[in-house]
């Protein structure tokens, strides 16, 4: 069920009024409901229960520390992607040792710091980065957990920007050298090989890219246990897909059943029942749907070609639809009656790519607030300050309460570590 729903004309977030949000917070805001987020969260831990699984919430989906916090006492783990995320998993009161390290790049810097937390595992993604893993870990005397991440190459069928596991990423290992790097990784004196690792893409509708995947890593596994080399956890990564228009998008629940099959079958038959950790790095599922980026209309500019609402939030507060093209639904908090006419739903940047939403029928005046949909995950975690503009307020929504958890930036804070200096 949604927690953004009309009441008496009304577009409330769980039970308090969206325009009483704006009142109190202004707009641009992103509004958030905590059970949507517990909701959500539950899809994957209760389809986890019983069953030796870690969900690991991929946290670039969206990182404010109130969210981070209630997902960590709900016991989730955390995909990062950079040392920041880390510190921001500690200073939420995360643990460590359920924190997965997935990334390209990581730098010296970031290995060392994520190595004195002891986090499970590095999501280690070529071999030069596996050689200066092993090499950091030495200076600080200590081994490194790792799990290879495998591009399986299978085609998620999601927009190009958003898919990883195809041979013309730049994510993993090719599968092909999988087996040479994981030889090579057993060799490292200050390497612990303990996992393997998939992420496809994101915004999956169908699992059966995910299964592909996985009976990919199982081979592979197989290979590598014929090999002397052992793997205690499979991680699958994340990707999962939620509704922003018509999608049907599959239930967590669902796949996570075919997961637990195809791996109870394996480990039966391969393994006389031996259990191998599985772990999920799920991020849009988990947010995405959870909040709204609640908004004002300031012009309405009719056209000859085009009508354009021209409101408060922008390209820098929510950059899907501009970087990927990305469809997302919008709504106004106050239902209206008369002729709806189609407009384009644009920012103040001055960029012609700044729009938010294009030809929706809308029935909207100028001061109407409208909500975009779908906007919790890798909304606010994208967002710049292209412009000058300050990022949005945060708004989290508990039953009839609400409280603010990320404050609204103001202008002087974007110039503050700005220095007037020359070099005359
Ligand atoms: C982004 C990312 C995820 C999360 O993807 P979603 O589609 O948001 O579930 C998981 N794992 C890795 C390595 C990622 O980069």
């Amino acid at each position: 069920m949604s927690h953004f729903s009309y009441r008496n004309g009304a577009l409330h977030a769980e039970s308090v009024a969206l325009s009483d949000i704006a009142d109190k917070f202004g707009t641009p805001t992103y509004v958030y409901s905590k059970q949507a987020l517990e909701e959500n969260f539950s899809a994957w831990s209760d389809a986890c229960k019983g069953r030796d699984a870690l969900v690991c919430y991929a946290m670039k989906a969206n990182s404010n520390l109130a969210i981070l916090r209630l997902l960590a006492a709900l016991g989730s783990g955390f995909d990062l992607v950079s040392g920041g995320e880390l510190l921001r998993v500690l200073a939420a009161g995360g643990d460590p040792r359920k924190c997965l390290f997935s990334g390209v790049g990581k730098t010296r810097d970031e290995m060392r710091l994520a190595l004195s937390h002891d986090i499970l595992c590095f999501n280690v993604e070529s071999i030069p980065e596996l050689h200066r893993l092993n090499e950091v870990a030495g200076q600080l005397g200590k081994k490194a957990p790792v799990s290879l991440r495998v591009n399986p190459n299978v085609d998620p069928k999601t927009h190009p920007y958003i898919a990883t596991g195809l041979k013309a990423n730049k994510f993993g290992v090719a599968f092909s050298d999988a087996l040479n790097a994981y030889r090579l990784a057993a060799s490292l004196p200050h390497i612990d090989v303990v996992g393997i690792d998939c992420h496809i893409g994101s915004q999956l509708l169908d699992d059966a890219p995910l299964l592909e995947a996985l009976d990919k890593l199982i081979d592979l596994v197989d290979t590598l246990d014929k090999e002397g080399i052992a793997v205690h956890h499979l991680d699958l990564g994340g990707g999962i897909g939620i509704v922003y228009d018509d999608e049907r998008p599959v239930a967590v629940g669902a796949y996570l059943g075919r997961v637990f099959a195809r791996i109870d079958s394996w480990r039966k038959s391969r393994y006389a029942g031996s259990p191998i950790k599985v772990c999920f790095e799920p991020g849009r599922s988990i947010v995405g749907n959870a909040g709204v980026l609640l908004t004002r209309v300031e012009y309405l500019k009719p056209g000859e070609e085009k009508n354009f609402c021209i409101v408060d939030a922008a390209m820098n507060d929510l950059m899907r639809p501009a970087m990927y093209e990305a469809w997302m639904g919008v709504q106004t908090v106050t239902q209206r009656e008369g002729r709806a006419l189609t407009w384009d739903v644009v920012g103040p940047v001055c960029e012609s790519g700044d729009w938010l939403a294009r030809e929706r029928a809308l029935v909207v005046e100028p001061d109407d607030l409208l909500v975009i949909n779908s906007a919790g995950a890798y909304g606010m975690t994208m967002a710049s300050n292209y412009n000058s503009r300050g990022r949005a307020a945060e708004v989290l929504v508990d039953q009839d309460r609400c409280v603010l958890i990320r404050q609204r930036e103001t202008p002087e804070s974007l110039f503050a570590l700005e220095q007037q200096a020359s070099l005359d």
